[in-house]
């Protein structure tokens, strides 16, 4: 299983990082042992004084594929998350500031938290519109639509899929809205998709 990550999804994001909308998506990975789908709590790295949340839709790759064309993406999921790809953000920025990879940054252990699954027939939406936010000590801090994605789900699957074997069970963060910020001790984070609780996760 592999966890692939899109860069700068949403215009807004990318404003708030002053960073260019990228012209086509851009991927990371983070390693397996990175996933915390239990929701056991985020213990807070001594490596970092800056841990941020990306509260981010995830979806579950269900079959097998390669070069897959964007009209046939929609075959090959049917269920999304509520994920958070933490990043060590002091890390990341030191990283970038080098040109190196940020890897470390973004792909620790328990940076890719993600809640359970739900498919896209129960929710009785598309996948390109599709509401989500994250609340912390219940304060909203991020709310976003996938119907505002520079590239759509189906877009990311065949232009990935170009270079990577898709296979079942992999996963894909597929980019943040605006309004990423630092996490603390003590903090309570609660996420919905359409309404729905999708995610509930301390920070100790
Ligand atoms: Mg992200």
């Amino acid at each position: 299983m592999k966890i692939l990550c899109v860069v700068r999804n949403y215009a807004p994001h990318a404003k708030e990082m002053q960073s260019a909308v990228p012209t086509e998506p851009v991927f990371f990975m983070k390693p397996d042992s990175a996933l915390n789908q239990k929701q056991m709590p985020f213990f807070y790295p001594d490596f970092s004084q800056d841990v941020q949340h990306e509260a981010e839709l995830v979806v579950k790759i269900n079959r097998l594929g390669k070069c897959i064309k964007p009209e046939f993406a929609h075959k090959y999921y049917d269920s999304v998350a509520l994920g958070i790809d933490f990043t060590a953000r002091d890390m990341q920025k030191g990283f970038k500031e080098r040109s190196m990879p940020w890897l470390l940054a973004k792909g620790f252990d328990g940076s890719a938290v993600m809640g359970p699954f739900v498919t896209l027939e129960e929710l009785g939406k598309p996948i390109n519109d599709l509401n989500f936010d994250l609340k912390i000590n219940g304060n909203l801090v991020q709310q976003g639509n996938s119907g505002d994605m520079i590239f759509d789900v189906d877009h990311l699957i065949a232009y990935v899929s170009r270079f990577i074997t898709l296979r079942t069970g992999d996963l894909i963060y597929t980019g943040t809205p605006a309004g990423v910020g630092s996490v603390k001790i003590g903090d309570h984070l609660d996420g919905t998709i359409e309404g729905r609780p999708m995610l509930s996760l301390d920070i100790k």
